[in-house]
């Protein structure tokens, strides 16, 4: 174990970081263990054998403590100060930016990939002075490998951690999306109200070629704000967002096959609606519910040549309601069935046929799942033997899991 005192300069990374490494009093670092998020509730042997292997390192205010794509040499347990753990972020292909996804607090753990021998995944540094106590990976695999008790313990934890960061890291990221898109909106909002008065006519006479121009930009403005809005919803529904009262769902089906009826009529497209007599009630949002319907057939529409079908039908289904609505369109390939329910995927059939983000089927998908039923595409549509057939599920009122 290194004893004493160890002074590391730094200077390739732009910063002097030191670092020192010490023996602290075994009690002292027994106590911290035995406080800490990933060895609380260890029997004081298994304590006692971990602190052997442990030893502290202090880092100065932005002091690298590792970095991303290094083998997990140890892992830490931070006594005071705080942490940052860092990532590199892509928001498209080609930009990488560096971003911190958590900051550590005393007590709790972080390299925790040292306990399962990987490469650790994200950097960290000091975000002040930080006290660590930095455990031996390779002993305290052995230690793990040879107490079965201690190894679910610890396991257990490390679940623990990874499950809360996951969680944290969602809803940073939605209150993130939420922030950046409603903030990028506000000012889109502004210039499609000024140029739709410029294009009444309202501050003086336009020329066509003016019109046309001032025209296209403002349809781009609109598909623009309606992408932001997307993206304000997944991050609604990352963090649980949703109304639900107790619904008709024919109603609502009726409702957005009618809104799209005119879309329907000027490609030729034959929509045909199957509505039973009587359909037990629905809890649900009936905006939501809408969004999925007018997105599935508005998808139809959009795949399908013209004078082709299209059929809605609502089955019940156990403790659920069905919505099914199939196309004789240009189908879905093998490669893109399983990935059209992504976020942002786009088929190679939606890169040429039609403008699109590639959100409408992941946000359908999401709100359907709130709801607490399921969605599916099926291509070939079953049926007929052509085209797609996506179907949902909502569960009835009175539907007990
Ligand atoms: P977008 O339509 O904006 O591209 P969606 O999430 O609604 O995004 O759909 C994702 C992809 O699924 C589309 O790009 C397309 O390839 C495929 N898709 C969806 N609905 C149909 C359909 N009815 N027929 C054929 N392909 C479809």
């Amino acid at each position: 174990m290194p004893l004493g005192y160890r002074c590391y300069n730094n200077k390739a990374r732009g910063r002097a970081i030191n670092y020192d490494t010490g023996l602290l009093n075994k009690e002292k670092t027994v106590q911290i263990l035995r406080t800490s998020s990933i060895f609380e509730g260890l029997s004081e042997e298994a304590l006692s054998t971990i602190a052997t292997f442990s030893h502290e390192e202090t880092y100065e205010p932005g002091g690298i403590i590792f970095t991303e794509g290094d083998i997990a040499k140890k892992l830490y347990i931070l006594k005071e100060g705080e942490v940052a753990l860092d990532a590199n972020l892509s928001a498209r292909p080609g930009s990488v930016k560096r971003g911190t996804i958590e900051v550590i607090l005393p007590g709790e753990a972080f390299a925790w990939s040292a306990i399962l021998r990987s490469r650790l995944t994200m950097s960290a540094h000091a975000i002040s002075t930080a006290k660590t106590i930095a455990v031996d990976a390779e002993a305290l695999q052995t230690l793990l490998a040879q107490d079965s008790t201690t190894y679910a313990v610890v396991m257990r934890r490390v679940i623990n951690i990874v499950y809360s960061r996951l969680a944290h890291t969602r809803t940073t990221l939605a209150h993130f999306l939420s922030v950046a898109s409603h903030d990028l909106k506000t000012p889109l909002a502004a210039v499609q109200s000024y140029l739709q008065v410029i294009l009444g006519g309202f501050v003086g006479e336009l020329n066509e070629k003016q019109t046309e121009m001032l025209s296209r930009s403002c349809v781009r403005i609109a598909e623009f704000i309606e992408m932001i809005d997307n993206i304000l919803d997944i991050s609604r529904f990352e963090v649980g967002e949703i109304e639900m009262k107790e619904l008709s769902l024919p109603d609502v089906v009726k409702d957005s096959v009618e809104m799209l009826r005119p879309l329907a009529q000027q490609k030729k497209l034959n929509v045909t609606l199957d509505l039973p007599q009587k359909v037990p009630k629905v809890r649900g949002s009936t905006t939501r519910l809408k969004q999925v319907i007018t997105n599935l057939v508005g998808n139809a529409i959009k795949f399908t040549p013209s004078s082709g079908e299209i059929s809605v039908k609502l089955k019940e289904d156990d403790g659920f309601v069905r919505v099914e609505v199939a196309d004789v369109g240009i189908g879905i390939s093998n490669e893109d069935l399983p990935r059209i329910f992504d976020d942002f995927y786009r088929g190679v059939a939606g890169d040429t046929a039609a403008k699109g983000a590639g959100l409408g089927l992941s946000i359908s998908k999401k709100i359907i799942e709130v709801h607490g039923g399921r969605i599916w595409a099926e291509s070939p549509c079953p049926e007929t033997g052509k085209g797609s057939k996506f179907s949902f599920t909502v569960p009835k009122c009175d539907y007990k899991k």
